[in-house]
């Protein structure tokens, strides 16, 4: 049981809930063993690949890429690890990176093999650039998917193929610079600043994503993806740079190390990468709209590219990175407005049933409350009189100690449908449920005698219902009311104002009930 709490824990928080003191579980207990064994291999390896280059065997490019190839494998059962302890809608983002790890791994391979049969390596070998296209797709559409926000969904289906579309254009202009029936030797620049540019792009879009994303299971995710998307980028440019102007093989070094430093972020389990940071409603915006249009300006470029060889397929490119571009922002806007207009609706839902009482369907005393103030304030400014009645239902206890709480709620209902009923026949005349069994009347623009009309009228309406008491002098259901009116008082506010009611409802009641009684 504690095996199965402790992995159910770690599936649904990212394995960061183990309470503090407790020990590890046994599955944990593996896992760091696992974890910390396979942290430590990665420095001999990079000694290994160290002392192979001072070595400089016959086939050094070979054991290089073969050590790199073992760093990469590891790397790949860290995110394999990773992708089984991760929360379920996270998975494919992990998936894609496995995805884009093997697709490496991929290359690299191929890059190994062509080093048996060429031991000073190809400059540019085309295969191999195939796979590190195919990886930065996988990259690249993990960086657009929203594993969550159904409001995204299709802007993360429109970022996909347009991610396609990148990688498929980059690859073609790929073909075109490195086609076998050319003459000319490839031009090796050029490649590199085609793939430090699809880097740099992978890179910038993993950090837009990593600065606006708000959960932080899923900022976990970013933060390994920007940090490997940059160092993917710089590394690796840096090495290129460097064979191509030195016969020193101690850039190839450089190769493996995005792998060491994400193998190394994906073992850490217990850490939570800036568990407190929640981006601002700016910086989300900011990042949120920029990463659409990182997307059209890489395929922009691409069509730059293709401007001079193939004029049809760098408009065609053109025109789609603007309407992708058009028809992302809106689909956005649309599911944001339909969720506008959802809340919109929503909030007005909230306000009605906060105002209202569930049982009378009447205001209740926070909305009479809020109607009080707002006649008072109207009463100030025009003078127009005001008047407020305090209505209480006579003998209630003894109406529900005789017929059961279940009749006094139907008694309660009728009576503030009665009262409801008669209200509504007069202008500016409103009835609440102040609590329990009282109710309140505020009439607007009635002199003294016209307010107590009203109210001996809601009186005889609920007498006329005729609901049995037995225990009643009338024995019917009645009600009593206290009443006020700022044309007899200047009340100093309305608290005082409604007080007056209550204490002559008081009054009221003393004096035999079924009756209304004015205020002193
Ligand atoms: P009086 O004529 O002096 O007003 O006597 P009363 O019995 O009506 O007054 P009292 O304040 O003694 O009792 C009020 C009763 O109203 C007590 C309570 O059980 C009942 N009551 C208050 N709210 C509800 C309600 O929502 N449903 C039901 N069934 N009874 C309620
Ligand atoms: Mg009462
Ligand atoms: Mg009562």
């Amino acid at each position: 049981m504690h095996f199965v709490a402790g992995f159910r824990c770690n599936r649904t928080a990212g394995g960061n809930c183990r309470l503090p003191g407790t020990a590890p579980t046994a599955l944990e207990h593996r896992e760091m063993k696992m974890h910390a064994g396979m942290s430590r291999a990665f420095g001999p390896l990079l000694l290994l690949q160290l002392g192979v280059i001072a070595w400089a065997p016959s086939h050094l490019l070979t054991w290089s890429y073969a050590v790199v190839l073992a760093m990469l494998t590891l790397t790949v059962l860290a995110c394999w690890r990773r992708l089984r302890f991760s929360v379920r809608h996270n998975r494919p983002l992990w998936s894609l990176l496995l995805l884009a790890l093997i697709a490496q791994g991929g290359a690299f391979g191929l890059l190994f093999t062509d080093s048996l049969s060429n031991p000073l390596g190809t400059l540019v070998a085309f295969d191999p650039t195939l796979y590190f296209c195919l990886s930065s797709l996988l990259l690249t559409i993990a960086a657009a998917y929203n594993p969550i926000a159904t409001l995204y969904r299709w802007a993360s289906i429109v970022d996909s193929l347009l991610a396609c579309a990148i990688a498929a254009l980059f690859y073609y202009t790929l073909h075109g610079v490195l086609n076998a029936a050319s003459p000319q030797p490839p031009p090796a620049t050029f490649v590199m600043w085609m793939f430090d540019a699809m880097g740099l792009f992978v890179a910038v879009f993993a950090t837009l994503r990593l600065v606006s994303t708000k959960r932080s299971d899923e900022r976990r995710f970013f933060f390994v993806l920007t940090v490997f998307g940059w160092l993917d980028a710089v590394l690796p440019g840096i090495h290129n740079r460097f064979i191509l102007s030195s016969e020193s093989y101690l850039p190839e070094l450089l190769l493996g190390l995005p792998f060491v430093v994400l193998g190394f972020l994906l073992g850490r389990r217990r850490k939570v990468w800036f568990r407190n940071y929640r981006p601002s409603r700016r910086i989300r915006y900011v990042a949120e709209s920029i990463s659409p249009f990182v997307m059209s300006l890489a395929l922009c470029c691409l069509a730059f590219a293709q401007l001079g060889k193939n004029p049809f397929l760098a408009t065609a490119t053109l025109v789609l990175a603007i309407t992708s571009y058009a028809a992302r922002n809106a689909i956005v806007l649309g599911q944001h407005l339909a969720f506008e207009d959802d809340l919109r609706q929503l909030k007005r839902g909230l306000q009605q049933a906060i105002v209202r009482d569930e049982l009378s369907s009447l205001l209740n005393r926070r909305g009479f409350y809020q109607r009080l103030s707002r006649e008072w304030e109207n009463a100030l400014k025009t003078g127009r009189s005001l008047s407020v009645a305090m209505i209480d239902i006579d003998s209630f206890k003894a109406f529900n100690d005789t017929y059961g709480h279940l009749a006094g709620d139907d008694c309660l209902a009728a009576v503030a449908h009665a009262l409801q009923r008669e209200a509504s026949q007069q202008p500016d005349v409103i009835v609440a449920r102040y609590g329990g069994e009282e109710f309140v009347a505020l009439m607007s623009g009635y002199d003294v005698d016209a307010s107590g009309d009203i109210l001996q009228r809601l009186r005889r309406r609920v007498e006329a219902m005729q609901i049995q008491h037995a225990r009643s002098t009338q024995h019917v259901v009645t009600i009593s009311a206290g009443l006020a009116s700022t044309t007899t008082t200047p009340y100093p506010d309305s608290d005082k104002f409604l007080n007056a009611a209550d204490e002559a409802l008081y009054v009221a009641k003393r004096s035999g009930r079924n009756r209304i009684q004015w205020a002193e």
